[in-house]
């Protein structure tokens, strides 16, 4: 059987080093903001290119907590890709405000940037672009019509850590980066964990009092604030697979590859774009009969996903507050999508033999 995912095979390579982490903050005494998280944020900062990174308990957090910074009144609106995993939608709500759905491109699964100018009204007051599936949105024309529009602009990095647009990484580009290292993401933890990157100090300032209560200093309360702090643990845990995230990334590429020189014709690729380097948290084909295609492929002993089979405004939490409208470009994608093995855990032998079986499949 090749599985979607082992999350024991992509960690066993590191089994030792957080055994040592482990030991080290167990015996270190201090849990929460400590050395790790100081650390860590460093080096993540680091790493994507910015001034600043602030530790938070999970992706959803790190949205919410970037929304909240703006001080936005309820109901104004922030615009958000149609096809996005529910998160960000779910973070704009939790900060009382009104998301609005912008189709993607069906060949790249991102954003379509000409269509955000005419979903634009006086209550617009950001744009939540999502790197979705390990490839940044075209931010240039997204930055310019922010800036027309005095938008702010939030990115959510979950599925695209190291990411590359035009030299730039995920989480450099807009105001805040928000990031997940929820297990299965490329720079996952052991457990929930997320952060937040930006290049200005009073954001960083205001983001890091915002994760701790509102606080400024110990028992002093500046504002009505959250308890979301990233895990001491999970930080130490973070750091080890941190300095291998560019290879487990390497890997994740050059099994994307054989399915591009491989796959038959039959099977709808996604989109690759000059000046982009996409890091495949997940390997999406496109296919008209794709429930048909997943059974033959676990009757062949191959699991698949689906990113994601229901789309927002069709799911039952969105009943008459997403509801309505219709969404073509994105409930195609939705009802064609399928995403395949692509993991650290995966052998070339693992992809050669999906590519093998998928190209026998009619
Ligand atoms: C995973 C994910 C999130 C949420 O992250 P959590 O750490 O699970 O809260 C947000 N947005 C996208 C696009 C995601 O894939």
């Amino acid at each position: 059987m090749i599985a979607y995912e082992s999350l024991q095979q992509v960690n066993k390579e590191f089994m030792d080093e957080y055994t040592n982490a482990f030991q080290s903050v167990l015996h270190g005494g201090w849990y929460i903001l400590g050395k790790e998280v100081a650390q860590f944020e460093q080096s993540f900062a680091s790493y994507c290119g910015v001034e600043h990174c602030i530790g938070v308990a999970s992706g959803l957090d790190a949205l919410v907590l970037s929304l909240r910074y703006f001080g936005f009144k309820p109901g104004d609106e922030v615009i958000v890709p149609a096809n996005t995993y529910i998160a960000s939608i779910l973070a704009i709500m939790q900060v009382g405000l009104k998301p609005v759905l912008v189709e993607p491109d069906v060949t790249t699964y991102n954003i379509d940037p000409e269509k955000i100018e005419s979903a634009i009204t006086v209550r617009t007051r950001a744009i939540l672009v999502v790197h979705l599936y390990g490839k940044m949105c075209d931010m240039d024309p997204i930055l310019l019509v922010a800036e027309q529009y005095d938008l702010k602009v939030v990115e959510d990095c979950a599925q695209a850590h190291g990411a590359i647009y035009k030299g730039q990484k995920a989480g450099s580009c807009g105001d805040f980066g928000a990031f997940s290292f929820y297990p299965t993401k490329n720079l996952g933890a052991l457990g929930d964990a997320g952060a937040i990157t930006c290049k200005d100090h009073e954001l960083n300032k205001s983001i890091r009092t915002l994760r701790n209560y509102g606080s400024s200093a110990k028992y002093v309360f500046d504002e009505v604030g959250y308890n979301s702090r990233l895990d001491e643990l999970q930080a130490a845990f973070l750091s080890v697979k941190l300095k291998y995230l560019d290879k487990i990334t390497a890997h994740k590429q050059k099994l994307a590859a054989i399915y591009r020189r491989e796959l038959k014709s039959d099977f709808i690729l996604p989109g690759v774009q000059a000046g982009f380097e996409d890091v495949y948290h997940i390997f999406a084909i496109r296919h008209a009969e794709r429930d048909r295609l997943k059974k033959y492929l676990l009757n062949n002993n191959i699991g698949t996903e689906i990113h994601y089979p229901i789309a927002p405004h069709q799911q039952k939490a969105m009943n008459g507050i997403l509801s309505g409208a219709s969404y073509p470009v994105s409930e195609e994608i939705h009802r064609t999508i399928l995403s395949l093995p692509i993991s650290y855990g995966h052998t070339e032998e693992d992809i050669n033999r999906v590519v093998e079986v998928m190209n026998k499949f009619s």
